[in-house]
């Protein structure tokens, strides 16, 4: 079958190859990929930066955030069957540490987990996959055109779930979030925050006309321009945050918007930044506003199936409020053995997915 692969830490070593059909298992599931949806990681590994093959192999099958159609089940494979839309989880747990002992692989303490089209485990940039049915969710065919954006969208679930398990520590009813970053990550938590009947900001460098900027307010948040306001002034305008979400890939935002937290209010950090900036920061002011107003700042990667279960909920739910206002955030529909329009190109629009075959 035909793959999109890449050799880890040589960049542009992009390649579309023939690899063997993956053998399943008797208790696995043999999927055909529909679509797989690009984002920074893949550019990261693209360009050299990250990845890593599986163990014996001199490439790794790029892609991890997928969609597909189940083609053949095992006797021991249940609750799918031929034809069904499904996702697939990303990281499989290391065996060892505490956390995915527990099925908490998104927590591993090892370092030693695994992730599909990421790190030692191929992906989904390939005709087809096998896999075990614990770590596929099922989509309703009426999300099929949406449903790539659910790995994103679990990472933002993670990320909003793990808020308000550490805001139990107190009474808390928060009214206004601010999402830093206009990217897809950015908008999928706006989308959310705005399902949760929050009062949503996203500000961002793009101008109010960008597609970013209309799909913000599509999906009910109001678009602040970081051309016209000035970050440290937006809780000016939006009163101050009882939640953030930083999503922009550019870590000085974090030290400014830690500064901008409401009382008791929470920063959640989802960017991977790849670089090496190092930048002077008013420490002992951050440091005080953070113990004075009783502030959490915490880092959160990757999801459990639960997300990806919950992204399922919330996508019907979004659909219901505002149909299409998802879909708009998939501006850029490449076949996929355009692959070369994206990788290593100036990039414009929302989220790009590599087309790969189709539904029926
Ligand atoms: C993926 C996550 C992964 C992370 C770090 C992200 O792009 O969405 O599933 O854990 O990269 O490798």
């Amino acid at each position: 079958m035909k793959a999109l692969t890449v050799k880890p830490h040589v960049k542009g070593s992009i390649q579309m190859r023939e690899v063997p059909e993956p053998v399943r298992q008797d208790h696995e599931v043999k999927v055909r990929v529909i679509r797989t949806g690009l984002c920074g990681t893949d550019a990261d590994i693209y360009e050299g930066n990250y990845g890593e093959s599986p163990p014996g192999d001199e490439f790794l099958i790029l892609g991890h955030e997928n969609f597909g159609v189940v083609e053949e089940v095992g006797q021991n494979s249940t609750g799918l069957k031929p034809g069904d839309f499904v996702v697939s989880t990303v990281r499989r747990p290391c065996g060892k540490c505490l956390n995915c002992q527990h099925g908490e692989m998104d927590f591993c303490s090892s370092g030693e987990y695994t992730e599909r089209g990421i790190k030692g485990r191929h992906g989904f940039m390939a005709e087809h996959y096998v896999e075990s049915p614990q770590y596929l969710i099922k989509v309703p065919p009426e999300l099929q055109d949406i449903a790539v954006l659910l790995e994103p969208t679990s990472i933002v679930e993670k990320g909003i779930d793990h808020i308000y398990l550490i805001q139990k520590r107190i009474t808390w009813q928060p009214r206004i979030a601010l999402v830093a970053g206009a990217g897809p990550v950015g908008l999928l938590a706006a989308a959310l925050l705005v399902a949760r009947g929050l009062q949503t900001f996203v500000a961002s460098l793009e101008s109010p006309d960008d597609a970013r900027a209309l799909a913000a307010q599509s999906l009910g948040a109001q678009y602040l321009c970081l051309k016209d306001i000035l970050l440290a002034d937006v809780p000016k305008k939006t009163g101050a945050p009882d939640l953030v979400i930083e999503a922009t890939g550019k870590s000085p935002v974090v030290f400014a918007v830690m500064q901008m937290l409401a009382p008791n209010g929470v920063l959640c950090l989802l960017s991977v930044t790849g670089g090496s900036a190092v930048r002077p920061e008013p420490t002992d002011i951050i440091n005080q506003d953070l113990v004075l107003r009783n502030n959490v700042v915490f880092g959160s990667v990757n999801a459990h199936p639960r997300h990806f279960q919950k992204g399922v909920e919330d996508f019907q739910t979004i659909e219901k409020a505002r149909p299409g206002a998802l879909q708009k955030l998939l501006t850029t529909r490449l076949p996929w053995e355009d692959y070369c329009q994206w990788f290593g190109q100036k990039r414009s629009g929302i989220k790009t997915t590599l087309e790969m075959g189709d539904g029926a």
